[in-house]
């Protein structure tokens, strides 16, 4: 069996007992704060079931244990550069030597509720941790200008260099939109991977300009995130049906097709 993987997309973590509709910055939607329990739970979960746990660098380099193929791996991915992905995911990640990638939105580095420099070159620096980009403003890189959305693409990855050094550079689509023009400016520009927001399962076929993800929700109980890991579950299927067809539904209303997905 070829190897899949499963790429999980985190935004903020919300401290435990954190009011009901706390958010740590006006960029995030509460529907993303996963609570620091549950993620730490998570994390555990994905050790105790023996998940092949890669990072989108083992992925890219094939480097997935043939033993392994028999399930898909996971990835996990942070979006936007919130703090608290620095002060509360980090060390959960470091305890069950879990690696992942943090997209930063460039203009918001520094800014209330979210990663400064510092945070992110230290982030960098260590092995199981990555950066990458996502975009400068978090404007929707399908609604830009060629022009506007190569510096969009530029200027983020400029900055992330600046900070960490770091050459690879992989982006998570701002809403997880992507179009074949702004997949083939990311190209051009240098970029390796493209992080959508479609629902799915990644398989080597998909290659790298349109990676699926799976949102973790604040909503999701210890239940649900096992039956998200698990492809052929009903609760995969269901939500996989739901958000496609609300994909379907917004991009009817837009006259633009089928979007990759939509963020609230
Ligand atoms: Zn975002």
């Amino acid at each position: 069996m070829a190897p899949s993987a499963l790429v999980l997309m985190y935004h903020q973590i919300t401290p435990d007992g954190s009011p009901e509709g706390w958010i740590p910055s006006p960029l995030a939607d509460p529907r993303y704060g996963v609570g620091l329990s549950a993620f730490t739970r998570q994390m555990s979960v994905l050790r105790e079931h023996g998940f092949s746990v890669l990072s989108l660098d083992e992925w890219i380099a094939r480097k997935v244990p043939a033993e392994k193929h028999h399930r898909p791996a996971v990835i996990v991915t942070f979006d936007d550069g919130y703090e608290s992905d620095w002060r509360l995911a980090a060390p959960v990640l470091s305890t069950f030597a879990i690696p992942a990638t943090f997209f930063v939105s460039t203009g918001f580095i520094g800014s209330a509720g979210m990663m400064t420099e510092d945070q992110l070159s230290r982030l960098s620096r260590d092995p199981l941790f990555s950066v990458g980009s996502h975009g400068e403003t978090h404007r929707f890189l399908t609604t830009l200008p060629p022009d506007a959305c190569r510096l969009e693409l530029v200027r983020s990855m400029g900055r992330i260099r600046a900070i960490t050094g770091q050459d690879n550079m992989d982006l998570s689509a701002p809403g997880g939109r992507i179009s074949r023009q702004v997949a083939a400016l990311a190209e051009e520009n240098g970029f390796r991977a493209i992080l959508t927001s479609k629902p799915g399962v990644l398989t080597p076929e998909d290659g790298l300009l349109a990676i699926p993800r799976l949102p973790v929700l604040k909503e999701h109980s210890p239940d649900d995130f096992i039956r998200l890991l698990d492809p052929s579950s009903w609760a995969f299927q269901k939500d996989r049906w739901i958000r496609t067809a609300k994909q379907g539904i917004r991009g009817m209303a837009l006259g633009i097709g089928l979007p990759e997905r939509v963020r609230p």
